[in-house]
């Protein structure tokens, strides 16, 4: 939510580094073919380290030896270390013109199931990189065997099992929420209720950016998602506003929620701060009563389930909440400016926890 934060924002690619899918180590060097829509280029094998350069996609780069992830190459005379993660071997695909070519036509797929996998590579093998859900559509790239290679919402690629997927046919950046309702849980006590699931930001708009240049509204729209699918197991109808990258102005937020019988609407956020040592998670809302106590409920889950900094209910005069006639909350998830925070809730446990701690606050305020 904090503003200056959006000065930061084009130009810039995040890199993860987490596991590498580079197995060979080559005292000669070999030759390996860029994954990433521009890869940066540092002076020693650390994400803080200097930035060189960066290497465009399918530029074929030598490498001369790999450490923790990273890949050591000659850039322009000097030595220089890239996220190894993004790199394939250069021969497992055709050469860079020819590629370039098939992405342009690249037919868009869409993820016919939740929780799909996103992988550096073609194979189980390959480490995880992100996670898709039933509807999320993306371009094709290419495919390989029974793997196809996605452009991801961030700029990058990654691999999705074939079998999961479904053709779409279906245009992005369209808002057109459809709502759905689970029907594979035994629990059903959200049954009947219609909850709204408002991921903050979005499109052009990144929201908070914080430390690798993350984006608040990646990380929105990850817990949206997982959100939505707890809530769907607990019986609740969800209409996300955003499932996808795209900008949705405010009052088309509270729209959606008004174009439903919604009994309540969660916008999801994550902070920044100029001070990296600020964290925590906190809770707002703007009407007194209900809207009170069911950001009690949540904030208290919250702490709870996930061990955050507790930062409290907060009264918050933020527009989806002021405008909204709706029951409405507002939830902020951690610091993106906080080393701490920012380890913590990138992890799939995080998320969870978030989804069932949000699920069981609304359980709450409504069963009790
Ligand atoms: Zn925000």
């Amino acid at each position: 939510m904090k503003k200056l934060c959006l000065l930061f924002g084009l130009l810039i690619i995040f890199l993860f580094s987490f596991q590498s899918s580079l197995t060979a180590y080559a005292q000669d060097g070999k030759d390996y073919r860029v994954g990433a829509t521009s890869l940066n280029v540092r002076s020693e094998p650390d994400m803080d380290a200097t930035y060189i350069g960066s290497l465009e996609t399918d530029s074929v780069v030598t490498v001369y030896e790999e450490r923790y992830g990273w890949a050591r190459i000659d850039y322009n005379g000097q030595t220089g270390w890239v996220a190894s993660h993004f790199l394939y071997q250069s021969n497992q695909s055709k050469k860079a013109s020819n590629n370039s070519d098939e992405r342009l036509r690249g037919k868009e797929i869409s993820v016919a199931v939740d929780g799909v996998y996103i992988r550096t590579g073609p194979g189980t093998n390959h480490s995880i990189i992100d996670q898709a859900y039933q509807g999320e559509s993306f371009q094709q790239i290419e495919q390989k065997n029974d793997w196809v290679l996605v452009q991801l919402e961030n700029g990058e690629t990654g691999w999705i099992a074939g079998w999961l997927i479904a053709q779409s046919s279906k245009g992005r950046g369209k808002t057109n929420p459809q709502p759905q309702t689970s029907s594979n849980s035994s629990n059903h006590s959200l049954k009947g209720y219609n909850i709204v699931v408002d991921a903050g930001h979005g499109g052009f708009d990144p929201g908070a950016i914080g430390i690798d240049y993350s984006f608040e509204k990646t990380l929105a729209l990850k817990t949206a998602h997982t959100v939505a699918k707890q809530l769907r197991n607990a019986g609740a109808t969800v209409i996300m506003t955003r499932s996808g990258d795209q900008f949705l102005a405010l009052e088309e937020r509270i729209n959606i929620s008004q174009s439903y019988d919604t009994h309540a609407f969660i916008s999801l956020h994550y902070n920044a701060y100029p001070l990296s040592g600020v964290n925590g998670v906190s809770t707002y809302y703007y009407a007194g009563g209900a809207d009170r106590s069911l950001a009690d409920e949540i904030q208290q889950q919250l702490v709870g389930k996930t061990q955050m900094q507790d930062d409290g209910v907060q009264y918050g005069d933020f527009h989806v909440l002021r405008e909204n006639s709706d029951l409405a909350v507002l939830v902020e998830l951690g610091f993106l400016t906080n080393p701490h925070d920012y380890s913590v809730i990138q992890t799939n446990n995080y998320q969870l926890n978030v989804a069932q701690a949000i699920t069981q606050g609304v359980m709450n305020h409504f069963n009790d």
